[in-house]
Order: structure tokens, then C-alpha cells, then sequence
């Protein structure tokens, strides 16, 4: 990489530095390769506001996400790996406590246990301020990753390898000239849009090289409220979540919509996460527990193929690829894709066909 009298010569345009563009830099600087990522820095995007949960078993099957086996050893090496070349912390291992709703949530777990035993034991008892007549589980490997501090160490990163710009990128301002990518002052072997939802048919208006790609892209909303009857070491979970931070404040979340594409928080999306918890998260005499909100955060999880994230190329342009479609799983999924992604851009393997991004029809 360099710049020469007529710009900046890389091997990679990344454009993006949410988690995808962040981890997919990370991978190819480690190759050797030259980046330049840049991103708008407009607080739209969806790793700024997310809770950065790794939940061992989720939804109503209490199930392991995809590949989970694997891309879980995978994702805490690589925070770990930038955890000790930054000097901050960034991944919080924090057993995770699921709440049963229902004696039938229980019967099912009792049912699955032998398979899952890996990931959770059921706790004879639950303490805290719940509905807690079925008990629950709890899954010793959760985690989180402040994903805040994350960019904010990607970004230094970067600017330090002079491979970071804030910029706005539009499609129309590319061309390709002698089989090469240009944008701006910038001439690269290929673009890699790293958008998250703002690369998919619709949101905020966007139509361009990926529109033909399928999405059921979900707003999600989440607050930060004061809690004081809860014990800081673990997370819990029942219908939405609870995830402590310091000093008695909890992340609380989340909803989902999938009509209103912004990230604005709303008083719909408030009510919604406040309604979840007030079923659970209960007094002994059945009151509420006094929750006092005092920040609110919206984004959108960019969702393809329910959390199996795709990499590729465009159908046409062999120059412009994509790395998108984290859905809710982004902490855990991005570093294991990331990592196979770079390996293939590299010229080291071939590209995962069930990572593939597959064309309709
Ligand atoms: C409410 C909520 C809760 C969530 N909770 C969790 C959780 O607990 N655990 C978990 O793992 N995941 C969670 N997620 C999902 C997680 O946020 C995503 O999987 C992940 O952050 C997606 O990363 P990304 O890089 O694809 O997209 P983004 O983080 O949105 O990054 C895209 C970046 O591209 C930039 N960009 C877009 N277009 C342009 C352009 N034209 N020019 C320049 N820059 C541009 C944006 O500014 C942004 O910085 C949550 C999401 C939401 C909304």
C-alpha cells in the first residue's frame, strides 16, 4: 500500500467498519494485506448500539446457533488476540441465566439435556426478583463483547496502518478501470461492502449492486435502566434479556420490527422491551420491580438467512464483494467468517459454499 502521486494504491476497499468490516481487516492486515475501510461514522450502525451477547442456547428450542462448536473458540481467540495487543478489555465472560416460562420450557429442556449438556445445567434453585416457579438453566460460557470499545480499538488500529477515512461511500462514484476498483484518490483490487443493513434492497432507500439480495432485516431496540435487586455476575433471560454493566445499570432488550427500517428509538420499541420484562422479572408480592430507563438505543440487525452470515462477489463483478447478513449473532459469527473470507481473498482456499452468497433463481 502507498501513496503515489496519482493516490493510494490497496489491496482492499472495505467499506463499512461495523463488526464485518472491522473483523474482515483485522484477518487480511494479519495476511499481510492493504486495506482502506472506511466508513461514515454516522451512528447508524447496528454493532455502535448492540448488547454484544454470546448466548451458548437461544430462542424457544434452546438451541446452539450455527457452527457454534467452532466459531465460538474462534471468536474468543480473536478478541483476546486484540484484547492483549490493545491493552483493553473487550470480552466479559458472564454466565448467562435462562428463566423457564413455563413447566413445558422445562419438560423440553429435561428432554434435550443429554444433547446439550455441553452448554447449561439446570439450577436447582433461582435467586433473584423473578417468576421463577419452573427454575431454569444456566450456561457457564456466556459472554459479552463491548462492542463499543471494539471499533474504537479496530479504529485506532487502522488509522495507526493509515488504512482508516471517514467517508461517505456511494456506488455511483466507482469505477473500474483495467480491471481494478477506483473511488476517490483510491485505486483497489476489489471493494468489499461491509454495509450491514444499509447494504440491503430498501433500508434507507438503498438500491444498488446487492439489491437482488433477499432480507428480513429486524429494528431492535434497547435500554439502559438502574436495577437495583439484581446480582451483577450473571445475565439473565426469559422473554427479552437483562445484561448488567456497573454500578447497578443493566442493558435491557430487545424488540423486534420488521416494518420500520431506521434507528430511531421510539416509544413503541421502549414499551415493547419494558412489557417483556415486566412478565419475568417480578417481586415476591408480584409487583414490578422498579426499573428507572435512562437511555434508549435503536439499530437494525442485518438478517439474510435467519444468523448464517454470507460472504461472496457480485454476480457480474468479479471486482465488488460482500460480507453481510451477521443477524443477531454478529460477536460470535464474525470473527470465524471473517477469518475464512480473508483466508479466500488471500488465494488460500476456496469459499465456503454454505457461506456463499447464493443468487434467487
Ligand atoms: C437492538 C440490537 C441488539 C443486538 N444485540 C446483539 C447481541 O446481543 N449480540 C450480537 O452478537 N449481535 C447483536 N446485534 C446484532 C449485531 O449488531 C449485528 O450482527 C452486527 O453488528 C452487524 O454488523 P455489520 O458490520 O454487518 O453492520 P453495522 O454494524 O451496521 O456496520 C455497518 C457500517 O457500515 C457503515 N456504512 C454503511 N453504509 C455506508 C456508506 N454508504 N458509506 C460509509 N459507511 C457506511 C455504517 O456507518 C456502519 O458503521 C444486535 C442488533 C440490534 C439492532
Amino acid at each position: 500500500m502507498g501513496y503515489t502521486g496519482c493516490g493510494m494504491n490497496v489491496d482492499f476497499l472495505i467499506i463499512g467498519q461495523g463488526l464485518a468490516g472491522s473483523t474482515l481487516a483485522v484477518e487480511l492486515l494479519k495476511r499481510g494485506r492493504s486495506v482502506l475501510v472506511v466508513d461514515r461514522q454516522d451512528g447508524t450502525g447496528s454493532t455502535r448500539i448492540a448488547a454484544g451477547l454470546i448466548t451458548p442456547l437461544t430462542g424457544k428450542g434452546m438451541n446452539p446457533a450455527w457452527r457454534q462448536q467452532h466459531y465460538l473458540p474462534k471468536a474468543v481467540a480473536f478478541y483476546h488476540a486484540l484484547e492483549k495487543e490493545s491493552g483493553r478489555k473487550l470480552y466479559h465472560s458472564t454466565p448467562v441465566v435462562r428463566v423457564f416460562a413455563s413447566e413445558r420450557e422445562r419438560d423440553k429442556w429435561r428432554g434435550k439435556k443429554g444433547e446439550l449438556g455441553q452448554w447449561a445445567h439446570e439450577l436447582p434453585e433461582l435467586e433473584g426478583p423473578f417468576q421463577n416457579e419452573f427454575g431454569g438453566i444456566e450456561m457457564p460460557d456466556g459472554a459479552w463483547l463491548d462492542t463499543l470499545t471494539f471499533l474504537h480499538v479496530v479504529q485506532d488500529k487502522l488509522m495507526d496502518a493509515g488504512s482508516w477515512r471517514e467517508a461517505a461511500f456511494a456506488e455511483q462514484d466507482v469505477s473500474f478501470v483495467d480491471g481494478k476498483v477506483k473511488w476517490q484518490d483510491v485505486v483497489a483490487d476489489k471493494v468489499i461492502l461491509c454495509q450491514g443493513a444499509y447494504g440491503l434492497k430498501g433500508v434507507d432507500g438503498y438500491q444498488g449492486w446487492f439489491s437482488h439480495v433477499h432480507h428480513r432485516s429486524a429494528k431492535g431496540e434497547i435500554l439502559n435502566v438502574w436495577i437495583d435487586e439484581l446480582d451483577e455476575a450473571r445475565r439473565y433471560h426469559c422473554n427479552g434479556w437483562l445484561a448488567p454493566r456497573e454500578g447497578g445499570m443493566w442493558k435491557a432488550g430487545a424488540n423486534y420490527d420488521w416494518k420500520n427500517m431506521d434507528a430511531i428509538p421510539s416509544d413503541a420499541g421502549r414499551s415493547d422491551v419494558l412489557n417483556k420484562l415486566n412478565t419475568w422479572v417480578k417481586l415476591g408480592d408480584g409487583k414490578d420491580v422498579p426499573m428507572e430507563v435512562i437511555g434508549h438505543e435503536a439499530g437494525i440487525r442485518p438478517i439474510v438467512r435467519n444468523s448464517m452470515p454470507v460472504v461472496g462477489f457480485h454476480p457480474e463483478m468479479a471486482e465488488v464483494g460482500f460480507f453481510n447478513g451477521l443477524g443477531s449473532k454478529g460477536s460470535l459469527m464474525a470473527p470465524a467468517v471473517a477469518e475464512h473470507f480473508a483466508a479466500h481473498l488471500s488465494g488460500e482456499c476456496d469459499l465456503d459454499d454454505e457461506l456463499k452468497l447464493v443468487q434467487p433463481g
